[in-house]
């Protein structure tokens, strides 16, 4: 068994790294840092240039990268925080709206989309309804030709930058609630719409998005009426396989490069305390990585990791809030101060990491809910 990525996906490692390195200068490190918005129209554009917008679809004029390469070009990105989250929920949509959309929708979004020019945000979550997505109130009811939605979402991330969001409302009250809900592409210029921010403890902003009396054309719908259901599962199979690992990659080399330096007469690193707490985490991330590695290669021959997704996501997300107390623990009072402080260990990564990991134990599925999965389809358990 090999466990190397082998030279021609190195070779592709090191030409992500020059591409972020051209593309990602530090001071548009700074403003996603300072605002919490993780897009920035440029980066996206020079990605679309490169074809990496949605490596893995086949279209003339563009390689297209094979599973590994997509897992490698995502993570590089990750590892230094690039502005993809708008991105990432845009192709997560691109891909239901080509399984499940019209022709007419396809053809007016999917270029667009695959130019890097139409970005989309997605809105199921709601003030009541967040793991126990199918609780949703937000409802669409017909008029003529259209729909009239009213209702409100919760943590409706880069909705305030989108043109346009991934809609879950309920269009029938009288099915059992899986059935009752369709999905829509919400144009976010329409009147009746209303967002405010909402800046969380990770350092992102996210949204609240008010709906009141929007007049939506079926021409926006994605699906059948009440089949919305089937649409949210295809949306929500990308973020089976998130990798989350190179996040605690970053925070494991900001930690050992702290530890090399000398401070006040001693280096860190030459505590044992130091390489014990470091060790750990580097074994942590190993493990992280070979589950990640493990989805991808279950996807690279067409199959869905269906508790394999999930025990990736749970370990790793929970190694890096663990890995983020112990290691600011390690530093010390130093560790706490930001980014924007001048004197910052690490340029405030370590503190960084310490509100950020929060969330990851949050958004795309709960840690809760990940062991639930996990308990259901690896273990067998009954509901
Ligand atoms: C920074 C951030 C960005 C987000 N971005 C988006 C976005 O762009 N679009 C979007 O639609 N949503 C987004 N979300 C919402 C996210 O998907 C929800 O927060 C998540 O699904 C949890 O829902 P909730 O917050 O309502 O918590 P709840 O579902 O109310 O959960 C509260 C607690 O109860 C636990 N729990 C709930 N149900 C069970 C159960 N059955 N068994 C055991 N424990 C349970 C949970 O694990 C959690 O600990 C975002 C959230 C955050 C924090």
């Amino acid at each position: 068994m090999d466990f190397s990525w082998g030279e021609r996906n190195e070779a592709f490692r090191r030409e992500v790294r020059v591409f972020l390195a051209e593309h990602y200068p530090p001071d548009l490190e700074e403003t996603v840092y300072r605002t919490g918005v993780s897009h920035d129209d440029g980066f996206v554009r020079a990605l679309a240039e490169r074809g990496w917008v949605a490596p893995g679809w086949a279209r003339e004029g563009h390689r297209v990268l094979d599973r590994f390469q997509q897992h490698i070009l995502k993570t590089e990105m990750t590892r230094v925080d690039a502005p993809t989250y708008a991105l990432e929920t845009t192709i997560m949509v691109a891909r239901v709206i080509d399984k499940a959309g019209s022709d007419r929708l396809k053809a007016d979004v999917l270029p667009r989309v695959l130019r890097g020019e139409a970005m989309i945000a997605l809105g199921m979550t709601e003030p009541d309804a967040g793991s126990d997505v199918a609780a949703i109130t937000t409802r669409a009811r017909r008029d003529g030709d259209d729909w009239i939605v009213d209702g409100q979402k919760m943590f409706t991330t880069n909705a305030h930058i989108t043109d346009f969001v991934f809609l879950l409302v309920r269009t029938s009250h009288d099915k059992p609630r899986h059935k009752g809900l369709t999905t829509f592409l919400l144009p976010m210029d329409l009147p009746g719409i209303e967002t405010q921010a909402v800046h969380t403890l990770s350092g992102e902003r996210t949204n609240i998005v008010f709906l009141s009396g929007v007049q939506l054309e079926d021409r926006w719908r994605i699906g059948e009426i009440d089949g919305g259901w089937s649409a949210l599962m295809l949306a929500l199979q990308d973020e089976h396989s998130a990798a989350f690992s190179p996040h605690l990659s970053r925070l494991i080399e900001e930690v050992e490069a702290w530890a090399a330096n000398g401070h006040d007469d001693r280096r860190p690193l030459d505590d044992p305390d130091t390489r014990v707490r470091i060790a750990r985490w580097a074994t942590a991330l190993e493990v992280g990585e070979l589950l990640e590695a493990r989805t991808v290669w279950m996807e690279s021959f067409g199959r869905v990791p269906i508790a394999e997704g999930p025990m990736s996501k749970l370990f790793s997300t929970e190694a890096i809030v663990r890995a983020a107390e112990d290691l600011t623990e390690l530093v010390g009072p130093d560790a706490l101060r930001s980014k924007l402080d001048p004197s910052a260990v690490q340029d405030g990564r370590i503190e960084h990491a310490l509100r950020f990991s929060l969330g990851t134990t949050i958004y795309a599925g709960t840690s809760e809910i990940q062991r639930t999965i996990i308990a259901q389809h690896a273990c067998g358990l009954p509901r």
